[in-house]
């Protein structure tokens, strides 16, 4: 797994601090540090006349990375990874819904990081895609807002991709969203069963499913760009086929529709007897849903299935959809000719209690 956290001296700061990472001294900005020695695992660099000092492993790249140094820590976030498409903020870890696959459960607290996560944004490589996640990043959407409008002017070149239950867009925010530039944001937002009590229920807040549908209107007003993302679970599996219904006949707006296995972390691991569905010995349903679909012309994307759990005629849809940071293979992999090509697994994933119906093709 690809470490996003690197070892680093002390440093006598009381606020949090935003460090580019340099191998070279040229056009050097207020937020960048040069590399001055190396010494093994130790690498230390000049930034602002101070040494920075990092501890990582020899081959790990590190030029044009943006990290955050909070004080009092000895561990620095690796907030940008300059080689990396799957560099990801944490906005926020509250939330207003405790979706029984949730990855990241909620806490009630919430660190305000937004100048820095700026900072950080403004600094990254040239035409960089950055996600957003929480918690739910549209609790704090003034912030997050501003933010956006901020970098839309400064880095115009970045793009976002933002995950958020879309329970706080309002009419007011139409114009804000198209000033920001919706093409420039895509919004992942999951929808688990056309029905009010069954979506209720999974993410486990009354009146989501209804608050959900007002903000697909206010987006589809806005004309912003929405990928749909539906984790199958045994809880919602029959309803496969009537949600792709809806979502070809209500949503077909939608940029495309991501249908996602669980991942085997946070609730997803507290709920996963009850919740995984093994769709390499069943994937009638989403078969079904993805004819249905795509008879409606909404572009489908298989997330975080295995290749070989899929059956052939559906595999070009599976995309290599985990971050690299969290990827890996099984040892069964080492004999498969999909290699490159198969997105594999998490790195938490328990092929113990997971996919039986896999194998090299
Ligand atoms: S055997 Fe491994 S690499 Fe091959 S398709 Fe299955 S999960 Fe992917």
């Amino acid at each position: 797994m690809i470490d996003l956290r690197i070892r680093v001296e002390p440093l006598p700061i009381v606020d949090p601090l935003i460090v580019r990472l340099r191998n070279d001294a040229d056009d050097l900005g207020p937020n960048d540090a040069v590399l001055i020695g190396t010494d093994g695992a130790r690498r230390e660099y000049d930034f602002q006349g101070f040494s920075l000092t990092l501890h990582t492993k020899d081959d790990v790249a590190l030029d044009n990375d943006v990290i955050m140094v909070l004080p009092g820590q000895t561990s620095a976030r690796r907030l940008i990874r300059a080689d990396s498409q799957h560099n990801t903020f944490l906005i926020t870890e509250q939330c207003d819904q405790l979706c029984l696959m949730c990855s990241q459960p909620p806490k009630k607290n919430h660190v305000d990081l937004f100048a820095e996560l700026e900072t950080a944004a403004s600094l990254a490589p040239a035409n960089a895609y950055i996600g957003l996640s929480g918690g739910e990043p549209l609790l704090h959407k003034d912030k997050l807002f501003d933010m956006l409008l901020w970098l839309s002017k400064a880095r115009p070149d970045l793009i976002f991709h933002i995950l958020s239950n879309a329970q706080h867009f309002d009419e007011v925010d139409i114009a804000k969203l198209q000033e920001i530039g919706v093409e420039r944001i895509l919004w992942g937002i999951p929808l688990y069963a056309a029905n009010a009590q069954l979506h209720d229920a999974i993410v486990k807040k009354a009146g989501a499913y209804d608050r959900l549908l007002q903000s697909f209107a206010i987006l589809f007003e806005a004309g912003a760009a929405i990928e749909l993302r539906t984790v199958v679970m045994q809880q919602n599996y029959w309803e496969l086929p009537a949600l792709a219904g809806f979502v070809g006949t209500t949503l077909s707006f939608v940029e495309r529709w991501a249908i996602m296995q669980l991942e085997n972390i946070g609730f997803g691991r507290m709920n996963w007897d009850l919740s995984f569905k093994d769709t390499s010995l069943d994937f009638g349903n989403v078969a079904r849903a993805i004819n249905i679909a795509s008879a409606g012309d909404v572009p489908v994307q298989l997330y975080n299935f295995p290749l070989c759990s899929v059956p052939a005629h559906y595999r070009h849809l599976a995309a290599a959809s985990i971050s690299d940071w969290k990827n890996r293979q099984e040892p069964f992999c080492i004999d498969c000719s999909a290699r490159q090509r198969c997105g594999g697994f998490f790195e938490w994933y328990d092929h113990r209690k997971g996919f039986r119906g896999l194998g090299p093709i």
